[in-house]
């Protein structure tokens, strides 16, 4: 790649081809792959992921909200969409766009159905999704014979799937309870199954169920932070490529003398001569403010510079003093080798919320690293 000269975020679809092999190779050749792309494909570009993912062989995607499902098919997307939290009001975008609501809900389902009847629609793709300890969305076990009656009164619907989903899959601390929970999803499958006259699609993993929990794979896996080269494990992270890389570049270069400031609120004083670097990137562009005063830094030329007071809307101040560095130069926010994970955990965040959030304003380059 040519170095940055404005601020932008790199997506290597190579990084993307390699992430899906390797979380692929885990699984049996039959077992399904959905892609989960919601909020822009993990904060990159979720119609060029969605694109390539399609070549590599994908099963299903998956969306948070309907008008995120939306723009996969304004692009031509014709791959089955699951939408995770749809809302009453999304119902007609749903249907006019064929993509496929999860029902969490008596209220789902029944307003589901009351729309799908109205509709004239006859076994309309419903996904059903248990709670099976997230505590987030989701029926209960007790509920099963309850639903199926339901179901058994309209021809509106067909279950195309049943689902649930683990709290804790990346935390081996919690594999008794994330145990507890896979097995509550078998029973449940197997109640909703003997009472239905045909079997829906199960799936429970998502990119931690992958690597911690063969038990949890079923007929498909649902991989999001994965596919963008997190696994939420540093041997895991070995096998996977971060598919962003977030750069901008260095505009200005102040020296700051002692006892002088930098930035809002006077928030950084100069205990001794220091050299400032300004940024071509703020909070409006994904670094969130709790990032400033010395938690957060950036790489130029190979070395961590530490961001000075406090995050402005547009711009960061970085302490370039030992740092080898002109204006105009290419900085690393975050990328394979300084990662978005290493990042997040200087405040105590993580990996999804730091790339998720880099903004629309920010310039998207496809590339192939
Ligand atoms: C976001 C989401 C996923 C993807 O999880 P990752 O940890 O990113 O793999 C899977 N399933 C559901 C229900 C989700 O909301």
């Amino acid at each position: 790649m040519p170095k940055a000269k404005e601020t932008i975020l790199e997506i290597d679809l190579n990084a993307l081809d390699n992430n899906y092999q390797y979380l692929t190779s885990k699984i049996k050749p039959e077992t399904k792959v959905l892609a989960v792309v919601k909020a822009f494909g993990y904060g990159s570009d979720s119609v060029v992921i969605a694109k390539e993912l399609v070549e590599l062989g994908v099963d299903y995607f998956a969306v948070a909200y309907a008008n995120e499902g939306e723009t996969l098919r304004n692009a031509k997307i014709e791959t089955p969409i699951l939408v995770l939290h749809p809302l009453p009001i999304h119902f007609e975008v749903i249907l006019n766009r064929c993509m496929e609501p999860s029902i969490y809900s008596w209220k789902m389902l029944e307003e589901f159905i009351t729309f799908a009847e109205e509709k004239k629609q006859i076994n309309y793709p419903i996904h059903l999704k248990f709670n099976t300890g997230m505590n987030r969305l989701g029926f209960v076990e007790s509920d099963v014979p309850y639903i199926v009656e339901i179901l058994s009164k309209t021809e509106s619907v067909k279950v195309k799937s049943a689902f649930s989903h683990l709290a804790a899959s990346e935390d081996l601390k919690e594999k008794e309870f994330t145990l507890k929970q896979i097995k509550s999803f078998k029973k449940i499958s197997e109640v909703l199954i003997s009472k239905l006259d045909y079997k829906p699609l199960l799936h429970c993993a998502n990119t931690s169920g992958i690597i911690n929990y063969p038990e949890a794979y079923f007929d498909m896996v649902r991989t999001g932070i994965g596919l963008y080269g997190f696994g939420n494990d540093p041997e895991e992270n070995k096998h996977l490529k971060p598919v962003g890389t977030l750069k901008t570049i260095i505009t200005q270069i102040h020296k700051v003398e002692k006892g002088e400031s930098v930035g809002y609120n006077r928030a950084f004083i100069a205990e001794k001569t220091t050299l400032s670097a300004t940024l071509a990137i703020g909070h409006a562009d994904g670094i969130p403010r709790s990032y400033g005063n010395g938690k957060g830094w950036v790489i130029i030329n190979g070395e961590k510079a530490h961001i000075l007071g406090n995050v402005c809307m547009d711009m960061i101040m970085v302490d370039v003093t030992d740092i080898d560095c002109e204006e105009g130069d290419e900085v690393i926010v975050f990328g394979p080798s300084a990662t978005a994970e290493e990042l997040s955990a200087a405040i105590n965040s993580i990996s999804y919320e730091l790339i998720t959030a880099v903004s629309q304003r920010v310039k998207r380059v496809i590339c192939r690293n």
